[in-house]
């Protein structure tokens, strides 16, 4: 080889060993048509809404069964056992969301509101990323010590994370300021700490271990899926009619599920999330071809979002079945709102107390005996204020106003008395009419007053 002694001199006087050529970076093939598809983007907002939410109901009294207390807080609403009817139409509006949303679209809830989900790929994107860094930061460590140091790291971020999480899940019954307090005494004697440190360590073995193989084997919601879905239910679909794919797996890649959506729509494992939509339309997309798959109006049935469908058909309202779906679920939401709006902060319940009709006092009086009960359903003091209509000259003897204590349940008697000969003889027919504060909730209540006739003197 012939080497000129300029360059001879160049390589005895660099003493530094020669830098290896870099070789430059291809650059990804540029998408020619760009249609980016963005499920991926979408799910992750929406989850990270679901997260929020999951947080922040049980702090806010917006959903718990609290247990200690027997009441189930609804919508800001602290609803006693006993209100029967408030609850029945909130459990039944519930599950018919879930059937109306697994009817028209499919596997929705799983794929995009889904708690187990949202925590399972939260914690594989989490060990993916400390994998990484730690590759990149620990370079000169041996490729065992880094993966002990990424599991040790992982692992101690997913235990603060799974005792958050059983925090908040064990707020759904329990009040959470109690909750902080037994976590801070570190309370593990009490039924309320076990049920703490059972749950923080169930979720952390599920979502170090289980993750998304609980949607296959534990959850029956899948397989629910199978009964209520039918030839119009959204789903994801691959559709290959030119041969156009090209075995490029970014599908399978992507899929936490572990499946691949090109042997069927209909495989149990599928939660339709639409990952492998965005991966098919970008892979594609770089060689200026649409995705292969789609999400479907049913199997080889119309595309979500086309243009041309009439608008019921495009949010589901496919067929008679689904609309009817639709109308009961509307029907349980307006007989749950109903409930709602007709619900009483304090509930009042005035009863006669029939042992005795009626009683003369030393005064001439004519005596009549009443039954009070009431519960303060609100977490303030309220007061109660009775009156009477229709009765002449006559008062109810009874310490006004009643002040409540939040919570508290009382039952009182009192008397309402008449002056002899004030009212006709026999059974007189009036009004109570109650006011609590706060919330001015008034209630009127038909009662009889007994006076003496000379049958009944007799
Ligand atoms: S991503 Fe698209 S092109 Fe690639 S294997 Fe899957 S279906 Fe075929
Ligand atoms: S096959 Fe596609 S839609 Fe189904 S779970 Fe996997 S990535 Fe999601």
């Amino acid at each position: 080889m012939d080497i000129s002694t300029e360059k001879i001199d160049q390589i005895a006087s660099n003493s530094q060993p020669a830098a290896k050529p870099v070789r430059p970076r291809l650059k990804p093939i540029a998408n020619p048509i760009a249609p980016k598809s963005t499920y991926h983007k979408m799910r992750r907002w929406i989850q990270f809404g679901c997260f929020l939410i999951f947080v922040l109901l049980p702090f806010f009294n917006i959903m718990r069964f609290d247990i200690p207390k027997q009441r189930f807080y609804f919508a800001g609403y602290e609803l006693w056992i006993n209100e029967f009817g408030i609850i029945f139409f909130s459990l039944l509006f519930f599950l018919y969301v879930i059937t109306a949303a697994s009817m028209l679209y499919g596997r929705v809830y799983c794929s995009y509101f889904c708690p187990q989900m949202i925590f399972s790929e939260a914690s594989l994107a989490l060990q993916d990323k400390i994998k990484r860094q730690t590759g990149k930061k620990f370079g000169k460590l041996g490729a065992k010590q880094r993966q002990w140091l990424s599991a040790a790291i992982f692992y101690s971020v997913l235990l603060i994370a799974s005792i958050f999480l059983s925090f908040v899940f064990i707020s759904y019954f329990v009040e959470p300021r109690d909750l902080i307090q037994r976590l801070m005494a570190l309370d593990i004697r009490t039924y309320g700490g076990i049920a703490g440190a059972s749950t923080t360590l169930i979720t952390f073995l599920d979502f170090a271990f289980v993750r998304q193989r609980f949607c296959t084997t534990v959850c029956p919601y899948g397989y629910l899926q199978g009964m209520l879905g039918d030839k119009n239910t959204l789903l994801v679909e691959y559709r290959d009619a030119g041969n156009d794919c090209i075995e490029c797996k970014k599908c399978v890649k992507v899929c936490h599920m572990g499946i691949d959506i090109r042997k069927s729509p209909y495989q149990i494992e599928c939660i339709h999330c639409g990952e492998c939509v965005d991966a098919c339309v970008d892979i594609l997309g770089r060689f200026g071809k649409d995705g292969l798959i789609h999400y479907t109006w049913g199997e080889k049935n119309e595309l979500l979002g086309d243009k041309r469908t009439p608008w019921h058909r495009r949010i589901g309202l496919r067929d008679a079945k689904r609309v009817v779906v639709v109308l009961v679920l509307l029907f349980y939401a307006s007989g749950l709102f109903t409930a709602l709006s007709m619900r009483k902060n304090v509930l009042v319940r005035i009863s006669p107390d029939r042992s005795v009709l009626y009683r003369v006092g030393e005064d001439g009086k004519i005596y009549n005996k009443f039954r009070l009960n009431l519960a303060n359903r609100l977490g303030t003091e309220a007061t109660l204020v009775i009156e009477l209509q229709n009765l002449p000259d006559a008062a109810i003897l009874l310490d006004q106003p009643v002040r409540l204590k939040p919570g508290e349940e009382v039952q009182h008697e009192f008397e309402v008395v008449s002056a002899a000969g004030a009212l006709p003889q026999g059974v007189n027919h009036f009004l109570f009419t109650s006011h609590v504060q706060p919330g001015d909730e008034s209630q009127t209540y038909e009662m009889t007053f007994i006076t003496p006739t000379e049958r009944i003197a007799r």
